[in-house]
């Protein structure tokens, strides 16, 4: 019997948890941070203390009460044995968007990580450059032991190892990427915490509950991957993805395997939006269009150009990419960025570094091994400084989103051009910081092209300068009937209406209902 639980991500966007189970055994199909679920409680500066483990997040039911978690997370204040243990035999990862992969952290260290070489490789990057926390630390964990009497508090065991997860890769991984995924930079250092290794794996040697077969598919970000899992029913997962970005025919190719699947688990971030002018679907914005809208903003702009994208967005780093040649500026990209390309480089062998800058941001790099032994190490004749971009701002774009918008007090541009290239407001907070964009773009007399403030303070945002990483509402309609499902699951999804009045299939499913399938 078959069995599928959406334990998150059935009432909104992102957070996606979802349990198909066999015979007693299952996997997760991703196991993402529920942005909006965390947002009722939390802010940027008010968090869960990651020395009470999962406690707050639990208490909170920002995550699922069950007994699947890292032990060494449980203060003794929280009984999670008294809470149902799915026998959880692998997650399986779509992609390295946090809203699928950033609660893998807390999972139990013995449940194996299946994903695409590409979403392996930046899931370990992301780590090794970013900040360390219990939920998103995905790939590789420092082990937590109790710091007071009672147990309630959790600090790092200063004794014990990073130990990793064990990987199983969609292909059987090349050397590099298990060289990649088997040390951290700065593991050598004298007082350095140690890195305990574990198994990669080719999904083709592993038996799991269900035979499961990965399809890449085209997202915003690369080595997206959707999944069909056979048993006694077959499922089809999406994952995110879209049909007309560049591997719009491999997401076509998955959706022809899909049509064996009586269960159909589907995104819908754009589901019923965008109405066209005759009342049909409208034409989403392509990359092709980005490209162009782009490229005739940066006409003959003497300044600086400043390109603001979402991170791992390498599909528009390409894009700008082709614009600075064509302009005869160097894109300059940030140190992590370069790292990330070196971790996609581990993956699949395509050298990514040549002809690109690397921003020479002032930093404390006794915190940056991966810089300093990872992106220095190979591209050290790349760095371009603040000084350089302030005295020829015209022979450069530099990718900045808004996190790096304080480096301009370094760089001091007078003048020039901030394109804004990525999504669109879609809540009061996100509205608030186009607000304070908007102060640094006017404070350095920038222009601003893609989004603009209008009277009442409030960010317009120009379509053309973005191309969603979501399926618009016409091709889910296509990618739903190809199907053709007897259950059709929307998930990742505000407009669950549009599903159950166009699809007569439609299941709407409430976190934590269980389907008999
Ligand atoms: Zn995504």
């Amino acid at each position: 019997m078959t069995s599928i639980t959406v334990y998150d991500g059935a009432q909104g966007i992102g957070g996606n948890k979802i349990y198909a189970e066999e015979k007693g055994k299952g996997v997760f199909l991703d196991f993402g941070k529920n942005f909006g679920k965390y947002g009722v409680y939390y802010e940027e500066y008010l968090k869960n203390r990651d020395l009470r483990g999962i406690h707050d997040l639990v208490e909170l039911g920002l995550i699922p009460k069950l007994n699947i978690y890292r032990n060494d997370l449980v203060p003794t204040d929280l009984r999670v044995d008294t809470y149902p243990a799915p026998e959880v035999a692998a997650v399986l990862v779509s992609h390295a968007h946090v809203d699928h992969s950033g609660n893998i952290g807390l999972l139990d260290l013995g449940i194996p990580v299946v994903a695409s070489p590409l979403t392996l490789a930046l899931m370990k990057g992301m780590q090794d450059s970013g900040v360390s926390s219990a939920e998103t630390d995905a790939y590789y964990a420092s082990p937590k032991m109790p710091t007071d009497e009672s147990g309630l508090m959790l600090g790092a065991d200063r004794k014990l190892p990073y130990t990793c997860r064990e990987c199983i890769c969609t292909t059987r991984p090349r050397d590099e990427l298990v060289a990649f995924l088997s040390c951290r930079p700065g593991q050598e250092g004298p007082r350095a915490k140690k890195f305990q290794p574990a198994d990669c794996h080719a999904l083709e040697h592993v038996a799991l509950p269900f035979a499961v077969t990965p399809y890449e598919v085209d997202h915003s970000i690369v080595g997206a991957t959707a999944y069909i899992l056979s048993g006694d029913t077959t499922i089809a997962y999406t994952g995110d993805l879209r049909l007309y970005g560049r591997l719009g025919n491999r997401t076509r190719d998955f959706v022809h395997h899909a049509k064996d699947a009586s269960v159909l688990i589907t995104e819908g971030t754009r589901a019923g939006h965008h109405p066209g002018a005759d009342g049909g679907y409208a034409v989403a914005t392509s990359e092709q269009t980005v490209y162009e809208t782009c490229r005739a903003a940066a006409g003959d702009e003497k300044g600086l150009i400043i390109a603001d994208f979402s991170p791992r967005n390498f599909e528009r780093m390409d894009t700008f990419t082709r614009i600075a040649a064509e302009t005869g500026r160097t894109l300059v990209v940030t140190a992590k960025d370069l790292y990330l390309l070196h971790a996609l480089e581990c993956a699949d062998g395509t050298c990514r570094f040549p002809g690109l800058g690397v921003y020479a941001e002032l930093a404390d790099t006794t915190k940056r091994k991966w810089e300093t032994e990872v992106v220095v190490g190979r591209a050290s004749h790349q760095y371009i400084s603040h000084r350089e971009l302030r005295m020829n701002p015209g022979e450069y774009i530099v990718c900045f989103s808004f996190f790096d918008i304080r480096h301009l007090l370094d760089i001091k541009p007078e003048g020039g051009l901030y394109i804004y290239s990525s999504c669109e407001a879609f809540s009061e907070e996100m509205e608030i910081d186009f607000r304070r964009l908007w102060q640094w773009i006017r404070r350095f007399g920038l222009e601003a092209r893609g989004f603009l403030l209008d009277a009442n303070g409030k960010p317009v945002f120009d379509p053309r300068y973005h191309a969603s990483g979501h399926a618009s509402a016409a091709d889910l309609a296509w990618i739903i009937d190809e199907v053709d499902p007897d259950i059709l699951v929307p998930v990742h999804t505000a407009n669950h209406a549009w599903f159950r009045e166009t699809f007569g299939s439609t299941r709407i499913m409430a976190d934590g209902e269980r389907l008999e399938v």
